[in-house]
């Protein structure tokens, strides 16, 4: 049990870092908004079946909802800011953080997909 949690946090911390989920080697950034298509170190597979990326982007809508309701509640709430001011600052955060979040999103659902059925191999075709 100790070991599988620590294999969590060492898989999340890679996630943070946008490090492969499988061994953390390499960046799982080609260029911005472009993921790798594998790991160059242990060529875990990060583009995989058609659909594949609907993962990322599904984690990438429910953080921004969650950091949306939580600025929303703390700037009513705490802050005691106006409605209006609440709703134009929170418009803006609902079109930066999702692009901001872009690369994290995809490295969150690598390592919940690592965590849970691991990451096939890639296997480059031979031409001949
Ligand atoms: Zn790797």
């Amino acid at each position: 049990m100790e070991a599988d949690r620590r294999s969590i946090l060492k898989v999340l911390s890679r996630a943070l870092r946008l490090r492969c989920p499988a061994c953390g080697r390499s960046s799982l950034i080609q260029r911005p908004f472009h993921i790798k298509h594998h790991c160059p170190s242990c060529r875990s597979l990060f583009k995989r079946e058609e659909g594949f990326f609907v993962g990322a982007i599904l984690a990438n809508v429910i953080t921004t909802e969650f950091v949306i309701l939580v600025v929303c509640l703390v700037s009513l709430l705490v802050v005691g800011a106006s409605y209006q001011t609440v709703l134009v600052g929170l418009f803006i955060l609902a079109l930066i953080f999702p692009l901001l979040f872009f690369h994290h999103s995809w490295s969150l659902w690598l390592a919940f997909d690592y965590l849970i059925e691991s990451l096939p191999k890639y296997k480059e075709i031979d031409p001949r």
